[in-house]
């Protein structure tokens, strides 16, 4: 994605893969500045850690508690950003324009990191109520306390219960991707107007977006999340505004 934007922009630059243990995080960052590099995403394990490290953290950050994005100014001091709440956001807004999320009461199954960027960027956007459902209970009580009362967790067992009363319905779970079964819930009892939005990418369209669709709902895959989240860090790092089109898709998808 960033070699295709940097290609598009004619900025000579590279965005390479770095695999780097949890012991190693910090050495490694304080010296990506002295070869050069700009800045970085960190991933899966490092996204708690790389908070800690940075020597500032913007407030989407510290409310998230996780970084993905991270800029180095000239004298090698690092910045963490989280920009998942806004990919994700700028993905619904983009594909849903006349959804706003503070027109009803969003679901939200799932309360790992990326429930909690999609969390905060609700809230951020006005959005009432949020119902979330998590398989292991304790860890949706964890996550609703840290954001207040407008969060209510919800059984897992009965995530359909609130499905009549809400505008958006989100899986952050990693249920549906690859080699695990679909989420399923009775999509014929939500309002004709709710958007579904499925935060996995692999496969592109899972069980769980095509049953929202076979009910005449908007179903709205994950792969924008990932391309929008991805905007901010180019802007930082390399300057230039970054088009998302769909021959981007096209070659990631490829
Ligand atoms: P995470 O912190 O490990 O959380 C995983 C979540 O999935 C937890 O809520 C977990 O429930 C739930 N889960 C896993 N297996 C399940 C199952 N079999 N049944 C029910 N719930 C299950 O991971 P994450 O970072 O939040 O990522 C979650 C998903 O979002 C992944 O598929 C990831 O690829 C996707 N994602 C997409 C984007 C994007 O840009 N589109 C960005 C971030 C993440 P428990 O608490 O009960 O274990």
């Amino acid at each position: 994605m960033h070699k295709y934007w940097l290609r598009q922009s004619g900025i000579e630059g590279d965005y390479v893969p770095l695999h780097v243990s949890a012991a190693d995080l910090e050495t490694v960052l304080r010296a990506l500045p002295k070869m050069g590099f700009v800045g970085a995403n960190v991933t899966i394990p490092h996204k708690e850690r790389a908070l800690e490290i940075a020597d500032s953290v913007s407030a989407r950050a510290a409310e998230i508690g996780a970084a993905n994005t991270l800029f180095f100014n000239e004298d090698g001091e690092i910045t963490a950003y989280n920009t998942d709440g806004y990919g994700f956001i700028t993905n619904i807004r983009t594909n849903a324009p006349t959804w706003n999320a503070v027109d009803a009461p969003a679901l939200i199954l799932g309360a790992g990191g990326a429930a909690r960027a999609v969390i905060s960027a609700l809230l951020d956007a006005g959005s009432p109520h949020i119902y979330l459902g998590n398989r292991t209970r304790a860890r949706a009580e964890y996550l609703a306390a840290q954001f207040g009362s407008q969060v209510q967790v919800i059984e897992w067992d009965a995530i359909s219960d609130s499905i009549h009363d809400v505008g958006l319905i989100v899986n952050t779970t990693a249920r549906g991707m690859n080699g695990q079964d679909d989420l399923i819930l009775p999509f014929e009892q939500a309002k004709s107007d709710v958007i579904v939005n499925d935060l996995v990418y692999t496969p592109l369209q899972t069980g769980f977006l095509r049953d929202a669709e076979r009910c005449g709902l908007t179903a709205i895959d994950g792969l924008g999340m990932l391309i929008y989240q991805g905007v901010p860090g180019f802007q930082k790092w390399f300057g230039g505004n970054p088009k998302v089109d769909n021959a981007l898709r096209e070659v990631l998808l490829r």
